[in-house]
């Protein structure tokens, strides 16, 4: 069986500059006070507990990642920053991203895209070109 060629990156995704560009101008991390404040030994409180929750890490936008609906094998749920939460209301999210409405969609993609970690198909292809 031939594999089957990857379907060409749309125009709209190379509206964003490469990778290290948008990592660079990225402001600096939040300073994590409250989660490097926490004992790092014995049993923790509920209100450390609930501060440890409230300090979520900063993800980026859906411009930065170039978030868009998925046109060929690439997409959300192959790749290894993608999870599905359990619990009461299910709904997928992802390391790197937090879109408003907090819910992945597996359908789409981002130029971050990556089955393994190691191989980027959508940067590897736009800087191919
Ligand atoms: S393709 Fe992008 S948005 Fe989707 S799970 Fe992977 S990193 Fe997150």
């Amino acid at each position: 069986m031939q594999p089957r060629a990857l379907d060409p990156v749309p125009s709209d995704s190379k509206k964003n500059p490469p990778a290290h560009e948008i990592f660079k101008n990225l402001s600096a991390p939040r300073k994590r006070k409250k989660r490097d404040s926490l004992p790092q030994e014995g049993r923790v409180s509920f209100q450390e507990y609930e501060e440890l929750l409230a300090d979520r890490p900063q993800k980026l936008t859906a411009e930065q990642v170039n978030y868009r609906k998925a046109e060929g094998e690439e997409k959300c749920r192959i790749c290894i920053h993608f999870f599905t939460q359990g619990g009461g209301e299910r709904r997928n999210t992802c390391e790197i991203f937090r879109p408003e409405n907090e819910h992945v969609d597996s359908e789409f993609v981002c130029d971050f895209v990556t089955s393994d970690g190691k191989k980027y198909p959508l940067l590897d292809k736009e800087e191919e070109e």
